[in-house]
Order: C-alpha cells, then structure tokens, then sequence
C-alpha cells in the first residue's frame, strides 16, 4: 500500500450502527489527528443536514469543519454544477436537506422548464409528485438520483430507500437516473477535492462493497472493509478487485497507520 494522508470514512456500520457507537470514536479522532491525517466523513443518506451530523459527532467529543461532511445531496450539487456552472431550476423529489443542498449550489425548485429532476428519497411522497417528476424527465430534464440504495433503516426494519423512488421514476419515465453517491465516483472526488488529496494517498474505509469499495476503488483511492456493517468476511473475501485491508473494527486501523 501507498503512504496514507487522508481518510474517506463511511458513518453507519463503520462509526456507529443507529445511536449505537461502534467504537471509542473520540480516542479514534484524536488518534487519527496525532497522525496529522486529514479526514472527510461521507454518507449516501441525503436526508440528515451536515449540521445534524456535526451536532452528532458533538456528542461524542467530536468537533469538526462543515467541509469534513458529505453525502449525496452535496454530490447531486456537485455533479449538477459541473454540468450548469450558472445553477438554475431543478424539480426535486426529496426532502428538505436536498432542496436546501441544492438551492446552496444556485439550483432553485421550480415545477415547469428544468434543467433537471434531482430524485432521492421523499418520506412524503405522493403520486402527483412522481408524475410531474416522470413529465418533467420525458420531456428531456436530466435525470439525477441522489444515492441507490434500495433500502433504508427505520426503527421498524428496512424501509424503501432512494433506490426504490428512483426505480419508480425510471420505470415511469424509461430513463436510467446518473446516480451521484457512492458507488459513482461524485461523492469520492467531493472528498477529495476538499482534503487536497489525490486518491492514491486516501484510504476509504466503509462497511458495504457495492457502494463504499466499489466506489472507492472505480475513484483509485486504496480500500478497508470493516466487519461492523452490511458486508460479510466470507463477501469480503470473495470481492474482485480485492479489497486492501480487512478490519474487524474501526479501531484495528490505527496500528496499521502507525507501522505504515
Ligand atoms: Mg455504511
């Protein structure tokens, strides 16, 4: 492996599962520091503000910059900016945490005449929402999911996650979205233009392959899968290109940086 000077870190299944910590995560963040190592935090879940998140990490004992969040309203921004540097009108199926993403970006919500469909998950979707959003696609907006997850985390079990309000809007439409969270490489060169890094100095470290590792390695940073989360050994261990490095926990990491 390349010399390490930066981290992309997943959160759930990695930091924490839930409200419950997987780790010491300030001992993790002070070590991580002492090693002068940069580090961006980045989720697919578009739904939770960076302020949520820095409030959470808060109660930790963790303070962070703004810039060390991101996820996958930032990359939907991110990618519409580089395709329409001036911003414009979006229709946006999603919650507020997207809407005010984008509006930040110089895209504002608007019904008619888009430039685009931003599409993730909406917990008060309605079926005059997705047909405008269908109308809109198949009159020639761009296309944008936030993140594919097919499923998301509630208290009661798994739940429809982005995957599922974009696999409705394709079918309703006939147009495949341009997803911008993991595993595209949006989020990652998010991450990385904010820590100043090339990605064969960054370690990505996530719990899930076929988002967090596929990825990171389509992005070149260098890989650790994590057993707390979604993913497997015996998966792990079957995935090609393989992954760097195994780590039980989160914690087994800093021995390695340390020896190099
Ligand atoms: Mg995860």
């Amino acid at each position: 492996m390349r010399e390490i000077r930066g981290l992309i870190l997943d959160m759930d299944g990695v930091l924490w599962r839930g409200k419950e910590p997987l780790l010491d995560i300030q001992k993790f963040f002070d070590q991580i520091q002492e090693l002068g190592l940069k580090v961006v935090l980045a989720t697919n879940n578009a739904t939770k503000s960076v302020d949520q998140y820095l409030e959470k990490l808060s109660r930790y004992g963790i303070s962070l910059q703004p810039q060390q969040i991101v996820n996958s309203a930032m990359s939907a921004a991110y990618y519409l900016k580089r395709r329409f540097p001036h911003g414009g009108p979006v229709f946006v199926v999603g919650e507020q945490g997207l809407i005010d993403t984008l509006q930040e970006a110089g895209f504002y919500p608007a019904e008619e005449n888009v430039l685009a469909v931003v599409a993730g998950l909406d917990r008060t979707l309605n079926y005059p929402k997705l047909s405008q959003a269908s109308l809109l696609i198949r009159k020639g907006a761009l296309f944008v999911g936030t993140n594919p997850d097919k499923t998301f985390p509630s208290p009661q079990g798994l739940t429809p996650g982005a995957g599922a309000v974009l696999a409705f809007l394709e079918t309703g439409s006939g147009v495949k979205p341009v997803i911008t969270g993991k595993p595209e490489p949006y989020l990652f060169e998010l991450a990385l233009e904010r820590m100043c890094l090339e990605p064969s100095h960054v370690l990505t470290v996530g719990d899930r392959l076929d988002t967090d590792i596929l990825g990171a390695q389509r992005t070149g940073c260098q890989t650790a899968a994590v057993l707390t989360g979604v993913s497997s050994l015996e998966e792990i261990q079957a995935w090609n290109p393989p992954v760097d490095l195994i780590l039980e926990n989160l914690v087994d990491l800093i021995p390695f940086l340390r020896n190099g």
